[in-house]
């Protein structure tokens, strides 16, 4: 048998990520490749950083996108930054905490763990707390936007709060961008990063990430080398910066690029304040609807994303049964559980481009439909 073409569903993408991409991305990512150190790609590498500057509010130098997903992103920051010797302090509230702290210990760093109740924020006298009794620590990482869970964490205070204790910021900011208010240099995050396919709405694959100054300084003045050779900042730093002396390291995922340059316009056109309040906006009427509907959400109002809606799934009806009706009937994919939730919530993305009235309408009445069919 000869294999055909792959030719995927026109689907509305309402997960944890990726999202719904626009038109307008997917044609920049047809473009003609060009090569990776062409003068023209370097020109609009260089756009891109100051894109990410706008994207992130920071001026910070050491801003770029690794050519690998969110997780890429999260253990570049941990690798170049944490050193066997260092204490990092891990603020665990979901799954993606969880990863955090996988990083600390194959890094063989000291960890502390704060645990906070899962669908909760982070709890800000918990890392004081932390700091206290350990002040060997060097670094305090956290998720400001827990995807598992659809809770916002307080990052400028948690990073006020570090500040206090001399410690340097980890944030993973994979669903944040572009969706909620996000400050790098006012709240003094020294290492973010983010992810292509969540808010941003391009394709999955790529990681915006930025130090700064100090956290450069950190990396620059170590005396083992980092233990990843793809993720090692100071040699991908000699590709994605340098007048005209780039230094090959890897090949760019070049058309993938265009695309994230093509998201960042975008998100610069509309202007990212008017983003945050689109994103709340749909928000709001969808979770008028979810509740209108009886579902209930795990996250309270006051520490809820936008941009990542956990409900129960009401007692007595199907998971996979729902999920697979709306994907066949509807074009429709929503998120299921994770960790502690698998099985016993949905979890409803409203992401960048998906983040529009159209679809909180379909996604409203495609469950309404499948509730009435599946519920007892
Ligand atoms: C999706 C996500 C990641 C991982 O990103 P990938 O692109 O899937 O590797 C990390 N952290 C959070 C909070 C996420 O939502």
């Amino acid at each position: 048998m000869t294999i055909q073409s792959f030719i995927p569903p026109q689907r509305t993408l309402m997960g944890p990520g990726p999202s719904d991409v626009s038109q307008r991305v997917l044609s920049a990512l047809a473009r003609p490749t060009v090569g990776h150190l062409d003068p023209t790609f370097i020109g609009m590498m260089d756009e891109l950083k100051q894109l990410l500057q706008y994207a992130f509010k920071t001026t910070n130098a050491n801003t770029m996108a690794i050519s690998a997903p969110g997780s890429a992103g999260m253990e570049a920051c941990f690798v170049n930054l944490v050193t066997p010797d260092d204490t990092v302090v891990v603020c665990r509230n979901g799954v993606f905490g969880a990863r955090m702290i996988e990083n600390v210990k194959r890094i063989g760093a000291n960890l502390v763990i704060v645990d906070s109740p899962w669908g909760r924020a982070v709890e800000p006298q918990l890392l004081e707390d932390a700091l206290i009794a350990n002040p060997q620590a060097k670094f305090v990482a956290f998720v400001h936007a827990e995807t598992s869970t659809g809770a916002v964490s307080d990052a400028k205070t948690l990073c006020e709060i570090a500040q206090r204790y001399q410690c340097l910021t980890i944030v993973d900011a994979v669903t944040s961008l572009g969706g909620i208010e996000l400050r790098v240099d006012d709240w003094g995050i020294d290492a973010i990063y983010s992810g292509s396919q969540k808010c941003l709405s391009c394709v999955p694959g790529i990681s915006p990430i930025s130090f700064s100054d100090k956290a450069s300084e950190v990396i620059a003045n170590r005396t083992t080398p980092v233990q990843s050779w793809f993720l090692d900042q100071s040699l991908v730093m000699g590709y994605w910066s340098g007048e005209g002396k780039r230094a090959y390291h890897h090949t760019a995922p070049v058309n993938s690029l265009y695309a994230l340059h093509e998201s960042l316009v975008m998100l610069q056109q509309e202007g990212i304040e008017n983003a945050w309040a689109r994103h709340k906006a749909q928000h709001e009427k969808l979770a008028k609807g979810l509740t209108d509907l009886g579902l209930d959400f795990i996250v309270p109002a006051e520490e809820r994303l936008p941009q990542l809606n956990s409900v129960y799934i009401p007692a007595g009806v199907d998971d996979a049964k729902v999920r697979q009706y709306l994907l066949q009937e509807y074009n429709l994919e929503i998120g299921a559980g994770l960790g502690q939730y698998a099985g016993q919530a949905w979890r409803i993305g409203l992401m960048g481009y998906t983040a529009r009235s159209e679809n909180v309408a379909l996604c409203l009445s495609a469950l309404t439909d499948a509730l009435n069919k599946f519920r007892s």
